[in-house]
């Protein structure tokens, strides 16, 4: 199974960076809808799509609008998109209002419930994250393999969703910030990279990838990760367009 990393920033799109949207083509899902969106068409292998949606902040659900210009409409009209129903309505009656985007969302929407059949026999479940207005973390299993997502949320070595990622094969987890700002990542709802390294010391990945980077750090890469690697070395940042297979 491939994962396909659209948009690897957090926050508003840089050259660098489209904020937060991952496909798996070959099952025609796509974890949150950012900016990353825009990309979509290149990697496009189904008929169908199911989009899953961590939350509704602009970063992750923007790029529901780009849809209608990017997929022909036959998929269009197998197109679902998944979260949480109060995110959902929001989305419906706000980012898709006359006033804010001029035509109708095609697709359906459909509120999430515990666990989720996935294309090609796999399963998705969801778990609740701490972030201001929650946001979900997400875990995708296929026999042999497996996938967890967490963004927008404070990682801390006991933090509650621990044991709904333990052993996953990858891991994507966010860091806006680096080391030393667990204070800073409190107030924001985000993940500082030592705690995500000490954190994935104990869930033990076999690979643990960083998104939703701060879209401010354009040094390459974007964070200082000897400190982290110490912790938790199968540590990477992800770049847009790389191709994660699992
Ligand atoms: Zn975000
Ligand atoms: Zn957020």
């Amino acid at each position: 199974m491939k994962i396909v990393l659209l948009g690897t920033g957090g926050y508003f799109p840089t050259k660098q960076r489209h904020t937060a949207c991952f496909m798996l083509p070959e099952a025609g899902i796509v974890l949150d809808a950012g900016t990353g969106m825009c990309e979509i068409g290149k990697y496009l292998q189904t008929d169908y799509l199911h989009v899953y949606l961590s939350h509704a902040h602009l970063d992750h659900i923007v790029g529901l609008t780009y849809l209608l210009n990017l997929v022909p409409q036959p998929v269009l009209a197998k197109t679902t998109i998944h979260g949480e129903a109060e995110k959902l309505a929001a989305v419906r009656d706000h980012l898709f209002a006359p006033a804010v985007f001029p035509v109708n969302a095609a697709f359906r929407f459909q509120p999430l419930c515990n666990p989720v059949p996935l294309p090609l026999g796999g399963t998705l479940t969801y778990f609740p994250l701490a972030h201001p207005g929650g946001s979900l973390g997400f875990r995708l299993d296929w026999p042999g393999r497996s996938l967890a997502y967490v963004t927008d949320t404070t990682a801390a070595v006991g933090a509650p969703y621990i044991e709904s990622i333990r052993g996953v094969d990858l891991l994507l987890h966010e860091a806006y910030f680096p080391n030393d700002s667990d204070n800073l990542a409190q107030v924001t709802g985000h993940s500082a990279l030592d705690a995500v390294a000490a954190l994935a010391a104990d869930v033990k990945p076999k690979r643990l990838i960083i998104v939703h980077v701060d879209p401010n750090r354009e040094a390459v890469p974007p964070l200082d990760l000897r400190a982290a690697r110490r912790v938790f070395a199968p540590l990477e940042i992800g770049e847009d367009a790389d191709v994660i297979c699992f």
